[in-house]
């Protein structure tokens, strides 16, 4: 299927969830001619009476279209939902959020049956899609031809961001991020924790916490990723390793003064020990990224 010049590509979307509705209405609002289907029909009628053309089973909707965004739940429900479809020349992009062996599984899985394959990582929420003030974007890895065919209808729902040929590569951007993220959210939930049977106001508390995590994530990302690529983890230090395993008893104690778990700090605070054992105890935390990494 071709399109002339100034008309917009014909889309098909699988899976009306959440996000899958979200970039449907960001795609029929910029004028691209899409075609969904949903599991469950009723949850594309909202989306027929503004305008979107909704096939009567996953087979008629990929046949609709070259370009094929898959916004399902898991790899699993991609691998149910494409099974009885033609993808023959067809286009895939996966937004479906996995692994990188499964995204890397799919890619041939899809080349098999004929198809080009692009994995993607969407890096927002359903209200951040169709809004580019609100800075959400998409991972996107496999072919860089097929990638730059289709960025224009792909920047429409959110910002785009490609990180490589390997297929699996915008799964690993993906759940790398959003680890860190828990690795914070661990963090604020102990700092909640200490505070939460004294008469400190967590409303008033939080955008200290806020601004504080803020600060030292600017700070240090850099920093260790500048150590990492050099294998210099002494240089520009502020703040030794041995200092900071000094230090540690002092949040441990704090922990028990306050009625608190240390299960979330516990583990890092070995990491560091173990790496004042075996290093330098005038690196920085950069050493326990290597710790973390098994032998390969
Ligand atoms: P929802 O739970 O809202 O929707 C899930 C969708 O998958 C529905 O369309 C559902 O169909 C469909 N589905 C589930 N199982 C099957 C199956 N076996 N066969 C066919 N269809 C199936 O999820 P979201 O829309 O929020 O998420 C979709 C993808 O986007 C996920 O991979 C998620 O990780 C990713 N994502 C979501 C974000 C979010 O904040 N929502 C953020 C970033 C990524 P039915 O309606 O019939 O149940």
């Amino acid at each position: 299927m071709t399109t002339t010049p100034g008309e917009k590509t014909p889309v098909t979307l699988l899976g009306l969830g959440a996000m899958g509705t979200a970039l449907a209405r960001a795609w029929l609002a910029a004028g691209h001619p899409l075609t969904v289907w949903n599991r469950t029909p009723a949850r594309a009628e909202p989306l027929a009476a503004e305008g979107a053309k909704v096939a009567g089973t996953a087979a008629e909707a990929v046949a609709a279209s070259s370009l094929i965004v898959v916004c399902l739940l898991d790899d699993a429900s991609v691998e149910e939902t494409l099974a009885g479809t033609d993808l023959t020349g067809k286009d895939v992009v996966d937004l479906v959020t996995g692994t990188p062996a499964e995204a890397r599984d799919r890619a041939a899985w899809a080349e098999e049956r004929g198809a080009r394959h692009l994995d993607g990582g969407i890096m927002a929420v359903p209200p951040m899609i169709g809004v580019p003030e609100a800075g959400g974007y998409v991972f996107y890895s496999g072919s860089r031809e097929l990638f730059e065919e289709h960025e224009a209808t792909l920047a429409v729902p959110a910002g785009t961001r490609y990180v490589g040929e390997d297929a699996g590569f915008a799964a690993l951007h993906d759940v790398a991020l959003l680890s860190a993220m828990y690795g914070m959210f661990a963090g604020v939930a102990h700092a909640f924790a200490l505070i939460r049977r004294e008469d400190i106001d967590p409303v008033a508390f939080a955008p200290l916490l806020g601004d504080w995590i803020g600060a030292m994530a600017g700070a240090s990302v850099g920093q260790t990723a500048r150590q990492l690529r050099s294998g210099d983890y002494t240089t520009g230090v502020v703040s030794n390793l041995a200092m900071q395993v000094a230090g540690t008893p002092t949040f441990m104690d704090t922990a028990a003064g306050q009625g608190v778990s240390p299960e979330l700090l516990a583990p890092y605070f070995a990491l560091m020990r173990r790496r004042l054992d075996v290093g330098s105890g005038e690196e920085d935390l950069t050493g326990l990224v290597d710790l973390l990494v098994h032998e390969g």
